[in-house]
Order: structure tokens, then sequence, then C-alpha cells
């Protein structure tokens, strides 16, 4: 039997400041899956550093990029069985200095890949309860996915969409789904740009008991593969090692239902197919 092509393209470990597993940790435990790609993301949040947001009223610590960048690259370089790549978690915002801090770290440390996210509107994070207060469902996403729409369309580079329907995971509503039906237009809008601009639309299985394998909703999933989509990444979005590869059979389940074939792993510009 064909051995099983493992990717998990969106990470994190004890650089980001919510990780809970060192890199060498995380490593032991990719090695033991095993995975075939390990795709480390950890979080760049310019977002808040440019948008003055806090967590809890505290402003959250950055990740060290000099120290990640240098200690992931000696990892990739010394590793045979786990082909890692070195890459970052852009959280998007309107401000330029944001920007302007994205492309100076692109430049600087070049990483393999990149995952563009939504994470916060105005001057909070949707994980806190705040950046729900007084609005409803329809409010709150609909705003959530016209900020999506403006992420495609930075001007740094970037491979994946991270996430789509992130809000969903802390939003205060009875139903938290994202519903195609009700954002068909949004949706479709932001699907066929990450169709035309070749970009790779992830599913996340960071669902925090939602009832759902993934983030995008299988709905949104399907409608992306009847406009043509074909570009999917799987990401656990784990922050420790128990986490890794966590909820990948459901997704690929879902996948082969639908209709794909492959998963994308990016590196270096270059989409690489794994078939599924
Ligand atoms: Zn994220
Ligand atoms: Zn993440």
């Amino acid at each position: 039997m064909r051995m099983k092509i493992i990717t998990d393209v969106h990470t994190h470990t004890t650089f980001s400041a919510d990780g809970i597993d060192d890199i060498y940790t995380m490593l032991a435990r990719a090695k033991q899956i095993p995975l075939a790609f390990w795709g480390i993301s950890e979080h760049f949040d310019y977002d808040y550093l440019a948008d003055n947001i806090t967590i809890h009223g505290k402003p959250i610590p950055y990740t060290d990029a000099e120290a990640y960048f240098t200690a992931a690259r000696a990892i990739q370089s010394q590793c045979q069985d786990v082909r890692v790549l070195v890459g970052a978690e852009c959280g998007f915002s309107r401000n330029q200095r944001a920007k302007d801090m994205y492309h100076a770290l692109i430049e600087r440390y070049k990483p393999d890949f990149i995952v563009n996210s939504v994470h916060t509107q105005g001057a909070y994070d949707y994980y806190e309860a705040a950046a729900f207060a007084d609005k409803d469902k329809h409010t709150a996403y609909k705003e959530y996915l016209c900020l999506v729409r403006e992420s495609l369309d930075v001007d740094y580079d970037y491979d994946i969409v991270g996430h789509l329907g992130y809000p969903t995971r802390f939003a205060p509503y009875a139903d938290k789904t994202l519903d195609y039906a009700e954002f068909a237009h949004e949706l479709d809008d932001i699907l066929t740009a990450i169709i035309a601009k070749g970009k790779i639309l992830e599913l996340n299985s960071s669902v925090k008991g939602l009832s759902t394998p993934c983030l995008p909703f299988p709905q949104i999933v399907e409608r992306y593969f009847s406009l043509g989509g074909r570009k999917v990444s799987f990401a656990s979005d784990a922050h420790g090692a128990e986490r890794l590869a966590d909820g990948r059979e459901k997704v690929v389940d879902l996948l082969k239902t639908i209709g794909f074939t492959h998963i994308t792993v990016p590196c270096q510009g270059k989409h690489y197919e794994q078939k599924i």
C-alpha cells in the first residue's frame, strides 16, 4: 500500500506567544506521526502593533523573528525525514504600517510560505468577546468577510488564505455557523478572487467545538470546488505537539467526497500537489 502523505502546513510553537510546545518537541511529534511536510507559521501580529490591539487589556509579546528563523532554518537543514517548511502567519490590517512591517519581514527572512489571516476587527481580536459587542451575527460576519476580501488584495506576497470563518470559533451566537446562503454574494467574491489570484484555500481543523470538521464550513468548500477552486491545504493550526495533524482524516474525507484529488503544499512561491 502506498504510504500516506501527511501534510500539516500551519502550526505554532513557543516562538508564538500562545504556543504550548517548543520547536524541538513539535519536531519529535512530527517525526513520530510521521508528517511528510511540516509547516511552521509563527504569528506575526503586526496588525496588533499597528492598531494598538491588546488581549484582556494587555499588549501581546511578539514573535522574535531572528530567533525563530535561525532555529527553524537550522532544523530544516538537518532534518532528513520530515520536510520542514519555515513560514509565517501574517495578521491582516488595513493600516499601512502593518503592511510595511510585513514587507520588511518577508524581504529579510524570505519565509517558505505565508498564511494571510484576518484575526482582528477595529480594536479587537475576534478571540475577545468585545469584538462582537452590540453586533448581531449578520453584521459581525459581514464586517469580517469584507475584511477578508480586502486582505486578499494586500501588496505583500502570500500563499494561503487562513481559516476563513475565524470569528465563528469565538462567536457568542447560539448558531455560530457562517452560512453560505446568507453570505453567498460576499463568499463568491472571496472564493473567485482566491482562484483568480492562484492562492490556496486552507482547511483548518481547529474548530473549537463547532459542528464541522474544518473552517471554512463544508458548504463553502463545496462552492469553492464548483467555482473551479482546486488548491487546498490542510492545517491543524496546532499550538502544541498533541494537536499536530489533528482532524486530518475527516478533512481528507470531506475533500474526497467533494471531488478534490490533491492537497497543495506551498514552498518559496511554488505549489506542490500531493495526492490524497
Ligand atoms: Zn490564525
Ligand atoms: Zn495560526
